[in-house]
């Protein structure tokens, strides 16, 4: 089969809900990827920041193939002998005193609006079906109904109604608007993503983190962090949050806790919040299954022992330092934290970001437009300073060519 062949077929027999890029993959490692054909490509856009340890890390794979062989799902009708250990070890790295285990990053949002209604109910007093979360224009949380709720996008909302109710939708880095949004008594939550990753990479002001927590601390509400994206060592801290010393009261996590072998997402809170759920109220089949336990704590050691908020630290600095220097009339501007970076683009000749990455990805580089007009740059947090520099050149090369 030709690269055309896999095209067609994904085409004609799956559902047309994403639109690829024209490259078919075939293996993975470290910050790379390999085509059917045979041809390498730098990986920038590490299955949505879920790649951080870079492409089949051997601890994880073994600690995957170690675990596969012995006991994969148990459900939790039983008890498991890695979940405990994992359980441990998680809270332990995040300091939290309860996890509730999850599989996707869209479930672990559920799981967090459903803790944080339960928590309004229970010991806020909020009278029954009354509870309220703040949401932010632009946010992405998942797909499901009650997450696309929330959206302001309306490619995800669109003949999607109706929606569930409860969400106030206020501006993005915008503390008078949540001030405001406070003021109402119903409030139980606020869901922030510490950068909106999908939205094009928006990073708010210096401090909006920290002085939104005190205003949700001065109201009794709950300050929910979405690190899905921007979490395990993405942005150059372990937390995106950690940038500011803000630490949530639910901390959400996914996509790269499991260093992108498994769907493994949590919900993380202290015992206050997470115990007003009880048996029977919450749960998933796959949710804290062994081969998801183990997976994560190799995943969670990688980031520790192979220091990698610092390497996304320091290569940050590098590559946006690098893309300044770029001339081009198309790049308007780039922005970013640690190795989670985007690049607004200015269209040129009827060529979009879409092109560019049609060019870079023929020159060895993949990346993918958010929003038509968005280049995110997010490589594996494994690459090398040689790998980037490497990497850097081929995207210069391909805006040189719109020149
Ligand atoms: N939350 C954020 C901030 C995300 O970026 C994403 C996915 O991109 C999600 C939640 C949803 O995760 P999943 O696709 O695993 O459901």
């Amino acid at each position: 089969m030709n690269t055309q062949d896999y095209i067609y077929r994904e085409d004609k027999f799956g559902a047309h809900n994403y639109h690829p890029l024209p490259v078919v993959l075939e293996k993975g490692e470290g910050p790379f990827v390999w085509d059917v054909n045979g041809k390498r490509y730098f990986d920038f856009l590490s299955a949505y920041s879920a790649v951080n340890q870079g492409h089949c890390h051997p601890k994880i794979i073994k600690a995957l193939t170690d675990q596969a062989s012995r006991l994969t799902l148990t459900s939790r009708a039983f008890y498991n002998s890695a979940l405990g250990e994992y359980e441990e070890y998680v809270t332990k790295y995040f300091k939290y005193d309860k996890v509730l285990p999850m599989n996707s990053g869209a479930e672990a949002d559920e799981t967090a609006l459903k803790l944080c209604r339960k928590w309004g109910y229970k010991k806020k007093g909020i009278k029954e079906n009354q509870a309220k979360i703040i949401a932010c224009e632009g946010n992405f949380h998942g797909r499901t109904i009650s997450i696309i709720s929330m959206s302001t996008d309306p490619d995800a909302r669109n003949d999607y109604g109706p929606f569930t109710p409860g969400f106030i939708i206020i501006p993005y880095n915008d503390l008078k608007a949540l001030e405001k949004a406070l003021n109402d008594p119903d409030v139980a939550g606020f869901l922030v993503e510490p950068i909106q990753g999908e939205a094009g990479v928006f990073v708010p002001d210096e401090g909006y983190l920290k002085k939104a927590y005190d205003l949700c601390k001065s109201k009794n509400v709950l300050f929910i962090a979405d690190e899905v994206q921007t979490g395990i060592a993405r942005t150059g801290k372990l937390l995106a949050c950690d940038h500011e010393s803000v630490r949530p009261d639910i901390l959400i996590l996914g996509k790269a806790l499991s260093g992108g072998v498994l769907p493994v997402s949590a919900v993380l809170a202290d015992d206050d919040i997470m115990l007003t759920i009880k048996p029977g109220e919450h749960g998933s089949t796959f949710g804290g299954n062994p081969l998801a336990a183990k997976v994560a704590i190799a995943a969670l050691e990688v980031i520790k022992n192979e220091k990698l908020a610092e390497n996304a630290d320091r290569l940050g600095n590098i590559f946006r330092d690098e893309f300044k220097k770029i001339k081009s009339d198309m790049i308007e501007l780039v922005r970013g934290k640690g190795l989670l970076n985007a690049v607004v683009i200015r269209p040129k000749n009827g060529k979009q970001a879409w092109d560019v990455c049609l060019t870079m990805m023929e020159k060895g580089l993949i990346a993918k437009p958010t929003h038509d007009h968005i280049i995110r740059f997010a490589p594996p947090l494994v690459i090398t300073e040689a790998q980037l520099m490497e990497a850097i050149g081929i995207i210069k090369e391909a805006f040189r060519l719109y020149e």
